[in-house]
């Protein structure tokens, strides 16, 4: 009961910026000049099997990488990533699929739980859960890989200024995702079934 309600606690201070900014920079030292080539971006479609497209814009925090999974104007399902240049290729790979995993579970389509609150934050562990996995059975992921991504994450949590405790519940929640056998699909789908959604192409 206890620990469950601290987890609760740190969940609630980690997702201030899980939400739209999963963000990230270089190394502090060498932020101002460090630029990284932009990653591949990753197969993605929604639960209605739409075709989830990526495209870059220069909003956000100068200097740190971030993503947001929305529906443009016209109704297309995208994923708009920001300052990519500023974050190691591992780190926006993380985030181009933690996006993605937004529009997987149907995120995208419900209504905004409230910022911060459990339902808020568990859409973004599954999330983080959906990338790390995509990353370790797609793209042959490794253990130095994931502690790229893990290192990114710790650098720009602690940036934005969140405590050691946020930050180590995220990555808690991260390596033992990574850990796990489980597939994405099986956690996509499980989510989708908890919702009523159908995962139809
Ligand atoms: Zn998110």
């Amino acid at each position: 009961m206890t620990r469950k309600v601290e987890l609760k606690v740190a969940l609630v201070v980690a997702g201030s910026m899980i939400g739209l900014a999963v963000g990230s920079a270089a190394a502090q030292q060498d932020q101002a000049t460090t630029q990284h080539a932009l990653a591949a971006t990753p197969e993605c479609s929604n639960n209605k099997g739409e075709t989830v497209r990526f495209g870059n814009t220069d909003s956000g925090r100068a200097g740190l990488a971030a993503g947001m999974a929305i529906r443009e104007g016209s109704g297309s399902p995208r994923v708009m990533r920001s300052n990519f240049s500023a974050a190691p290729v591992e780190f926006q790979q993380f985030i181009d699929r933690h996006e993605c995993a937004h529009h997987q579970t149907g995120d995208v389509d419900r209504p905004h739980p409230p910022r911060n609150g459990p339902e808020h934050l568990m859409n973004e562990s599954i999330s983080d859960c959906v990338a790390i996995r995509r990353l370790r059975d797609e793209e042959g992921f490794g253990q130095a890989s994931f502690e790229k991504v893990a290192a990114a994450l710790r650098s720009d949590m602690a940036k934005i200024g969140f405590p050691a405790s946020s930050i180590a519940s995220r990555l808690r929640n991260l390596a033992g995702c990574f850990a796990n056998p489980a597939s994405a699909e099986d956690l996509i789908n499980s989510v989708l079934q908890q919702r009523g959604l159908h995962n139809q192409p």
